[in-house]
């Protein structure tokens, strides 16, 4: 096979959220040359652009990398899909599209483990940098930056009854989850354009400069490994168009693969747990053992109700009301398509003593069974909606490990979902608090039958089987190549990897622990403060 080269000052690995944001940066005049190397496509298919058909785009293997789980053995050894965006804008291209940041709190744990400068009043002017915001900028917004932010603009008729609901719990409503008061439930911002196009981070911060010089695009490049050269990383290895590619780095690489791929990467590149590394008849560059440790996802599960009024996606999706949609949508004048089937998301503490949120819910005004549908052939769907819930800061971790040295043999995951005891527990509190929140006056004259599950959990027994029958991940992993200080740290707090030169993980795969909201927004937020560490800049000032 032919080997081709090329020399760059920087190479980052993977066109993702992260990705999309350092690629951006270092490319910016005078920084440097980038190569940015995306193993997918060019992601840009009407599909992708129309918020409301995410969906449609996760177990698609030319959109998503359509990963499984090894068995679990937390859910009877049931294996869980991995839907990972394939192709410029990364997940981004594929995801809910859902915007915010989560807890303060979240971050300000992130410190305590030794980490300075990852607090909530050190990353906001991050946050606020990158964004601009459809309330313009004020003390917790940002204006002028590449990711527009929209709001949802057409809210599900149940938002106010649900929000009424969660009032009546005692639980705060918000009408902002950026704002003064982040925590509680109300509507989430979206990651959208003004024109309810879905905007990934390929859109908002590498489309407008795929002119500058300094910046080289591939896609359909699939890196294998990093180069190590005397405890330097000096270039990657990766395949294109059936040939054979070597670039070099005059100055970093940097590996935005994502919580799955750049632990696999490190692997395959002999970084990594030895022993493991050996077992694969891969020769050990540098010994790291916390690579591909530490992986978390939020562990989840719904139940479905029966809508006593017809204010689900079945009125929206009827084929005529449908079309007329798509015409507003295609029009920019928003509508269904230009946003999920939200009816209200947010985070709350379901104990007074919770330092931090400890239940993420999301109610949607469909379910994985809602379709389009013709009137006359056959009845109309039922009404339905969809409760969800998860456990915001998981105690189960998992790993990613490698089946094979071979880059196209995907790895071997696994979450352990449910395997700590005090996850079951939080999730049985989820699935509690919920079954009250549904049976508040507010809901009164919405809410009818639950119709999944068929019968209800007689006992602790049942709810454990049925919860570990349906449970699944929110699809936000993160912490497989740690960002810390201790020995399972995989990066330091510039992202560094530990022991090396040259060579950083900008990505969710080094968040240290979970955020109780939805991670797009922190892993560019990640991407824009780390590359004022490689360019040598002082750091924002952190907000009062
Ligand atoms: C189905 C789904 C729904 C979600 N919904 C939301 C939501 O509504 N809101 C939200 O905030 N978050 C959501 N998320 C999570 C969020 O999108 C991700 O956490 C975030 O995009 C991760 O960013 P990243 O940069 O770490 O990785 P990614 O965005 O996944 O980027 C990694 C990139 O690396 C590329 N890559 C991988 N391996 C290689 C290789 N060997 N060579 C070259 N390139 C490679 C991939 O193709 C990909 O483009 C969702 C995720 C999924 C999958």
């Amino acid at each position: 096979m032919t080997v081709r080269g090329s020399e760059h000052d920087f190479i980052v690995i993977g066109a993702g959220s992260s990705g999309c944001v350092v690629a951006n940066r270092l490319s910016a005049v005078g920084a440097g040359t980038v190569l940015l190397l995306e193993a997918g496509g060019t992601a840009n298919s009407l599909l992708h652009k129309i918020p409301l058909a995410a969906t449609k785009l996760w177990f698609n293997p030319k959109t998503s990398w359509s990963l499984w789980t090894d068995p679990e053995p937390g859910l009877d050894g049931r294996r869980l899909p991995v839907p990972r965006g394939k192709g410029l804008g990364g997940s981004s291209a594929i995801n809910g599209t859902v915007y915010n940041r989560g807890s303060p709190s979240d971050y300000d744990q992130w410190s305590d483990l030794g980490l300075d400068g990852w607090d909530y009043a050190s990353l906001l002017p991050y946050f606020r940098r990158i964004e601009d915001h459809w309330r313009g900028a004020d003390a917790h917004h940002g204006s002028g930056g590449e990711a527009p932010v929209s709001p949802l603009r057409t809210p599900s008729r149940l938002t106010p009854y649900v929000l009424d609901a969660v009032r009546q719990m005692g639980w705060p409503v918000t009408d902002d989850l950026m704002g003064e008061c982040p925590e509680g439930i109300g509507l989430s911002d979206l990651h959208v354009d003004r024109r309810g196009r879905r905007s990934s981070a390929y859109d908002a911060f590498i489309a407008p400069i795929t002119s500058r010089d300094a910046l080289e695009i591939q896609t359909g490049a699939l890196v294998h490994r990093v180069l190590i050269e005397d405890g330097r990383a000096v270039g990657v290895e990766y395949s294109r168009d059936g040939a054979r590619w070597i670039a070099r780095a005059r100055r970093e690489v940097i590996l935005s693969g994502g919580a799955i791929a750049s632990p696999e990467i490190l692997l395959r590149s002999g970084i990594g747990p030895t022993e493991e590394l050996t077992s694969l008849g891969i020769a050990t560059v540098h010994d790291l053992p916390g690579v591909g440790r530490n992986l978390t996802d939020q562990p989840g599960a719904s139940f479905e109700v029966a809508c006593k009024q017809p204010f689900t996606s079945t009125h929206d999706l009827r084929i005529d009301r449908f079309a007329r949609a798509m015409v507003q949508w295609a029009a920019g004048r928003g509508g269904i398509g230009a946003g999920p089937p939200m009816v209200a998301v947010g985070s709350v503490r379901t104990r007074p003593e919770c330092r931090t949120p400890d239940l993420r819910v999301t109610v949607t005004g469909a379910t994985m069974a809602s379709k389009v549908w013709w009137p006359g052939f056959g009845p109309p769907p039922p009404h339905r909606f969809m409760v969800s819930f998860a456990v915001a800061h998981p105690k189960s971790r998992g790993s990613i490990t490698l089946a094979s040295a071979d880059p196209s043999t995907p790895p071997r995951i696994v979450y352990n979902v449910l395997t700590a005891d005090a996850d079951i527990v939080q999730i049985r509190r989820g699935y509690r608090s919920l079954r009250e929140l549904i049976a508040k006056p507010a809901l009164a004259d919405i809410a009818g039958d639950i119709v999944r599950p068929a019968t209800e959990p007689a006992d602790e027994r049942e709810l454990d089987q049925y919860l570990r029958s349906v449970a699944g991940t929110t699809s936000h992993p993160m912490g497989s190549c740690k960002m810390g200080v201790g020995a399972d740290a995989v990066v330091d707090g510039e992202c560094r990897v530990r022991g090396l030169a040259g060579l950083r993980v900008v990505d969710a795969s080094v968040f240290p622990t979970q955020i109780s909201g939805n991670p797009h927004a922190t892993a560019m937020m990640l991407g824009a403060k780390v590359c004022d560490m490689i360019l040598g800049r002082p750091p924002l000032q952190a907000a009062a």
